[in-house]
């Protein structure tokens, strides 16, 4: 260890002289390595999850599971080893798919969350960097700001309001205040106001720190060494597993009457045991939560592939049932790529040419005339575009053939307007070297940065809202201080913000020659107005687009901006947010004056809300849902938590944004961009329609199954299917056939259809009559060409046989008239040219075959499943139910569209 606890009660200085950094400079590259080699990295090791054999184990903690290890013993001793053997080796399989596919889907969610990074702002070689919170050493100099999460554990340097939720480690809900003296030894974990701890996050302010432990050797790493479990649990699986649970009563129950009633007619006890076990089994739909869970982790990955993130499982199915986006606009909406294309200084009005960030174009006069060239700019023009390049923490860099920002694009924009008259950051930052920043914050909606030129000078950059009232003067073109005319201004804003502008105000002011450092309080009044400038940020075309998608879909978009109301409902009006003919926009404060439920009509008819704080996103999202909205949420900054915890899909950035948000959501955007979201809703619908195929193809089985069973059971005739051949039927068959649904591509029409309703069970009205219907004919198909084979060869392992291979045949038919392979044969035969891509259904379905030929025609399987090999008219005759399921299949596709 480079240095040693306690950090809280030594001074910083020996900290940072024990562990040989330096605040100013940070470690050197070679130091780091070094350090890295020898103490490894910042990481937590993974949380020692279940061991294997336990979660194998597991897989057999099922009623179905029970039911059939109890039915093997019971076998076994009656002497029956074959029977018994099949049994355990069935349920031996049912648990290595469980536990492989369980695995598979956990890992896949694991990687998708793990591939999204901390990453940690330090000092090193004297200069800033980002890097991933991986690579900390002890003895790193980070840098903390509003919306991080603390990377290691830190001994506190320097804070400006630096506050801290540690809620994580210390169950303390509110937020600390950060302190950087010594303390005493004895100061307990939560009192420690000096240190920040790993995991905890910056709510507020700024802060410096050194790195005093990293890893497993921080405060978190040592109370657990937990990380975020994946769990495969959603609103749906748990429907699923209390419907299963509900039905394992209801079949045990009938399943025991049957066995009573058997023996109350005088059929002796191993016939009736026979029977109620093959009833259990042929009721319990074995193959469902496999495919469940494969449908839920294709629809996961599918959505990675379409640059969302899932963080939380249960999202995937609220995604499909969404009503409302509220999205943010800047850069989500729209580009984000910030050109400023007016100004307004001194009184003047200015137009700037060139797009993006290369410094390549022109200021020219309000009328398009060039400046007067031998002068020198006016000097309000100069101070306003110096104040843009000071009051900023954006680099450009060239990349390639054209220049790119690091950092905020607003910002970004500001430098290369500067440099279309020749300012250069590099030279003005020289020669005004900067002693302290505010960085911008959403809730002050300003920035200022104080230097040190002749005199100490404070810049400061904001909305027109923030800046003017603090504003007692402004310059005029000849660099004159005259009194402020605020209507002129206002006039001005309002020119900017109708041609979709985003504008932002400068001013500055000279303080005391003594002054080092920055606070809110230095820049209340007294400020002199310098100028505007407004820039364009074009709509995404392909936010255009899904913003029309997501309406055909039923979908509204809102947008909640910090930005001005009258830019907002410019980009709003470009992109046809719009439900009513104009755009019907809000603003923060006049939300904030309304009663619940004058929020409540707002929010139903508003399309734009503009000027919103963060606070006040978690009441609009409120306000959504007791109007019985599913929504989407979007945010970036830290106190969007709240409102992205509340939304039923929050949604964080994954390029922008703060760890904050990314921890509160329920989805990341790779690419930080609205037409995602449509994608992602997408996708959710079609894995809530797969599952519902799932559902519809394999219930009908069992029902037919089952009502054979019990009805010839009652009857006293010989059961037409045993249980271990209804074993292979549920667990071997059904798989393979089921599977492929998973893999279902969406269908042309997915987003052109109403949400669905979240309190819909999971079995409707529709699809239960689908399901009596398909099982009725199974029934039917089982029982009587049984008893007709059975009358007609006398051998009644071969009516068995046939009974099964026919239900098989029509089942075939059945798959593909739910698949989309079904639809565009229909299109097709109706002159439509549509191809389905099901290469899976179609490997499914000739697995499925293959197996069925050998379940009969190899005798190493007749001995084990009781089946006898078929003659060529005996396959023939079990082609023939294919022929009625056509016509079936098609009713039923009209008593339940899947469309
Ligand atoms: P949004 O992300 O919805 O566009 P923001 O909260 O980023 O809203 O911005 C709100 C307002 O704050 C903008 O209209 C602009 O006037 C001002 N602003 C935005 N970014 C900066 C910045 N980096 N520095 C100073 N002011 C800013
Ligand atoms: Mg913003």
């Amino acid at each position: 260890m480079l240095v040693i606890p306690p950090f809280h009660s030594a001074s910083s200085d020996s900290l940072l002289e024990a562990s040989d950094s330096n605040l100013e400079s940070g470690l050197t590259a070679a130091a780091v390595a070094a350090r890295r080699a020898t103490y490894g990295w910042n990481r937590l090791p993974l949380k020692p999850s279940k061991p294997a054999w336990l979660r194998f184990l597991l897989q057999f903690h099922q009623p179905l599971l029970y039911i059939l290890l109890m039915a093997g013993v019971v076998k076994a001793a009656l002497g029956s080893w074959t029977n018994a053997a099949v049994i355990w080796g069935v349920a031996l399989l049912n648990a290595v798919i469980g536990y492989v596919q369980e695995a598979k889907a956990e890992g896949a969610i694991a990687a998708l969350t793990k591939a999204v990074t901390t990453e940690a702002t330090v000092r090193r070689d004297g200069q800033v960097l980002s890097v991933e919170s991986e690579e900390l050493v002890v003895g790193d100099v980070v840098l903390l700001t509003s919306g991080d999460k603390v990377p290691a554990d830190l001994r506190l340097l320097r804070v400006r309001s630096l506050q801290i939720d540690e809620s994580a480690l210390t169950g303390e809900s509110l937020p600390t205040e950060k302190m950087t003296a010594a303390l005493p030894i004895e100061t307990p974990l939560a009192d420690r106001s000096n240190m920040a701890y790993a995991g905890s996050f910056v709510t507020f302010g700024q802060g410096t720190g050194l790195v005093v432990a990293i890893g497993s050797a921080t405060e978190v790493g040592q109370i657990s060494q937990a990380m975020q479990e994946v769990t495969l649990t959603t609103p749906l699986t748990q429907k699923f597993a209390r419907f299963s649970r509900a039905l394992v009563y209801i079949i045990l129950a009938v399943a025991a009457l049957t066995f009573a009633i058997g023996l109350g007619q005088g059929e002796s006890w191993i016939d009736m045991f026979e029977a109620a076990v093959a009833l259990a089994v042929s009721a319990i739909p074995e193959g469902l939560p496999a495919v469940v869970t494969i449908t839920l982790a294709i629809g996961v990955s599918r959505m990675a592939r379409r640059h969302a993130i899932i963080r939380r499982l249960p999202a995937v199915e609220a995604l499909g049932s969404t009503t409302t986006i509220c999205s943010d606009k800047t850069g989500t909406l729209t580009e984000n790529q910030m050109t400023v294309q007016a100004i307004h200084a001194g009184g003047e009005h200015y137009q700037v040419s060139g797009g993006g960030y290369s410094p390549e174009g022109e200021i020219t006069a309000g009328d398009g005339s060039a400046l007067d060239s031998s002068d020198e700019l006016p000097f309000a023009l100069e101070e306003c575009l110096i104040a843009g390049v000071l009051c900023n923490d954006a680099h450009l860099k060239p990349v390639d053939d054209h220049w790119k920002v690091v950092g905020d694009p607003t910002e970004g924009a500001l430098l290369t307007a500067a440099a279309k008259a020749s300012f250069t950051q590099a030279g003005l930052t020289a020669g005004n070297p900067r002693l302290d920043v505010i960085p911008f914050e959403s809730d002050y909606q300003y920035m200022a940065t104080l230097h040190n030129a002749e005199q100490r000078v404070i810049y400061i950059k904001g909305s027109v809202e923030a800046l003017l009232p603090r504003c007692t003067q402004s310059l005029n073109s000849r660099g004159e201080a005259v009194p402020l005319d605020g209507a002129a201004v206002q006039q001005a804003v309002e020119a900017m913000t109708s041609k979709a502008l985003r504008v932002l105000a400068f001013a500055k002011k000279t303080t005391a020659p003594h002054q080092h450092s920055l606070n809110h309080s230095d820049i209340d009044t007294g400020l002199t107005f310098l100028g505007l400038q407004g820039m364009i940020d074009p709509p995404r075309p392909e936010a255009i687009a899904a913003v029309q998608a997501c309406r055909s879909a039923g979908i509204r978009t809102k947008m909640i901006t910090g930005d001005h109301i009258t830019t907002a409902q410019a980009i709003a009006q470009r992109m046809g947010i719009h439900q009513s003919r104009h755009v019907q926009a809000f603003e923060g404060q006049q939300l904030a004056a309304m009663t619940d439920d004058e929020l409540g009509r707002a929010v139903e008819t508003g399309d734009v809300f503009a000027r919103v704080a963060p606070a006040q996103k978690l009441r609009l999202v409120k306000a959504l849902q007791s109007k019985g909205e599913i929504v989407a949420m979007t945010g970036d900054g830290v106190n969007d938590a709240p409102a992205l915890k509340q939304a039923d899909i929050g949604i964080a950035m994954g390029r922008g944004g703060t760890e904050v948000a990314r921890e509160a959501a329920d989805m990341l955007l790779t690419d930080d961009n609205f037409a995602s979201i449509e994608a992602a809703v997408e996708e959710g619908r079609t894995v809530y329609r797969n599952l519902r195929k799932a559902i519809a193809f394999l219930l009908p089985v069992n029902g037919g199954e089952s009502m054979t069973i019990l009805i010839s059971a009652l009857l006293a005739r010989e059961l037409p299917i045993l249980a271990l051949q209804v074993l292979w039927l549920n667990m071997i068959n059904s798989l393979t056939m089921t599977v492929p649904l998973a893999f279902e591509p969406k269908a042309p029409k997915t987003m052109q259809q109403q949400p669905r309703n979240p309190n819909e069970p999971l079995i409707t009205g529709r699809l239960l009559r689908r399901i009596l219907l398909v099982s009725l004919f199974n029934w039917v198909l089982i029982f009587g060409l049984f008893e007709w084979a059975q009358a007609a060869t006398g051998d009644v392992a071969v009516a068995r046989t046939m009974a099964i291979q026919a239900l098989v045949a029509a089942r075939v038919v059945y798959l593909i008239s739910i698949s989309q392979l079904g639809t565009s044969l229909m299109g097709m035969l109706r002159g439509q040219a549509a191809g389905a891509n099901t290469p899976f259904l179609l490997l499914g379905i000739a697995v499925a075959v293959g197996l069925q030929v050998l379940f009969s025609q190899w005798p190493a399987m007749n001995l084990l499943f009781e089946t006898a090999p078929l003659t060529g008219q005996q396959w023939l005759i079990c082609l023939l139910p294919m022929l009625p399921m056509l016509p079936l299949a098609a009713l039923a596709n009209r008593v339940d569209p899947f469309t």
